[in-house]
């Protein structure tokens, strides 16, 4: 044997002992998620509240409605409930760029840091915290350099840090301001990325019921639409964010980013189990993130949801 073929036989033991190890950690993973979905009992959130008037304005996604901004694949919206003002998530920023799209589009669409009351961060994965460098070390950043926070809280989906914002971790449902709620987390095994730990907002529109915002949709739609039907005796108006549909045109995230084994990744039956499982909800808005959900799939929403669909584009405020 000479000495190529031997580096190539310990390459390849490499890669197969990694993948071994993946497959272990998702299957041990997989079933401590479902464990803890089944034993989660929760009391039911009273004295919620409600907001007059909401709008969700898309600060970074993959499309854009007007020239000019930024699209990232990736998570922000500012979200305007009354009084209350949510930066929820905090983009990709892919090149760690200062100042960064998120930034840029802040400044193009008139949204300053002063307006921002809270932060909210759905999970710990680069597109929602503002990119590699700050999952890496756990927290979450607005651009390539140091944002001010101070005075402002910041609910966290698990234990990170910040250097300047109130950090809060968010393990159980809890409302954060009148007529707001977190869902709080549920968990989700990745092939790839791992443990994952997702909440969603709940606000509650006077005279409609409940609109979500979602950040990647790991848990499931159906699973993030169930908590909300346990903590609240509500109907659920609207869906706005990412619920995780990369099944045609987007063939790295259909593997990197599966909650399946990775030769059996989501697919078009997976949209139509959710599609089916939603229309008991008879929703009056659908607004899917592009941001993890392909042409397809948006494409069938749309259809199944004629008259509540709308795309999430960057710019173009959704109201209620
Ligand atoms: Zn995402
Ligand atoms: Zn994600």
């Amino acid at each position: 044997m000479n000495l190529l073929t031997e580096i190539l036989i310990f390459i390849l033991s490499g890669l197969g002992l990694l993948f071994i190890a993946l497959c272990m950690r998702f299957y041990l993973g997989r079933r401590r998620a479902e464990q803890i979905w089944a034993a989660a009992r929760f009391p039911k959130l009273e004295n919620l509240g409600t907001v007059k008037q909401l709008s969700v304005l898309p600060l970074i996604d993959d499309l854009t409605a007007k020239d000019g901004l930024s699209a990232e694949s990736g998570v922000s919206y500012l979200v305007r409930a009354d009084d209350t003002t949510i930066l929820f998530d905090a983009g990709l920023n892919q090149a760690g760029e200062h100042p960064s799209p998120l930034l840029r589009n802040m400044e193009k669409l008139g949204v300053s840091v002063d307006q921002i009351d809270m932060v909210f961060i759905s999970h710990l994965h680069l597109d929602h915290v503002g990119g590699m460098r700050y999952q890496s070390k756990r927290t979450f950043g607005l651009s390539g350099e140091v944002v001010n926070l101070v005075g402002k809280r910041a609910f966290l989906p698990t234990e990170m840090t910040h250097p300047s914002a109130s950090v809060e971790v968010v393990t159980a449902p809890r409302i954060i301001a009148p007529g707001i709620a977190s869902l709080g987390v549920i968990p989700r095994q990745l092939f790839f990325f791992g443990w994952t730990l997702e909440q969603s907002l709940a606000i509650n529109v006077e005279g409609k019921g409940l609109v979500l915002v979602i950040g990647c949709g790991h848990p499931t739609v159906q699973r993030i639409v169930e908590r909300a039907k346990q903590l609240f005796n509500l109907p659920i108006y609207g869906i706005i964010g990412g619920l995780h549909f990369p099944v045609a045109d987007k063939p790295v995230q259909r593997y990197v980013g599966t909650d399946n084994w990775p030769w059996n990744p989501a697919d078009k039956q997976s949209v139509e189990s959710a599609i089916a499982a939603l229309k008991v909800n008879q929703l009056r808005l659908m607004a899917l993130s592009p941001h993890d959900s392909c042409t397809w799939s948006r494409a069938a929403f749309q259809q199944a949801f004629p008259g509540a669909y709308r795309d999430v584009r960057v710019g173009e405020a959704i109201e209620l």
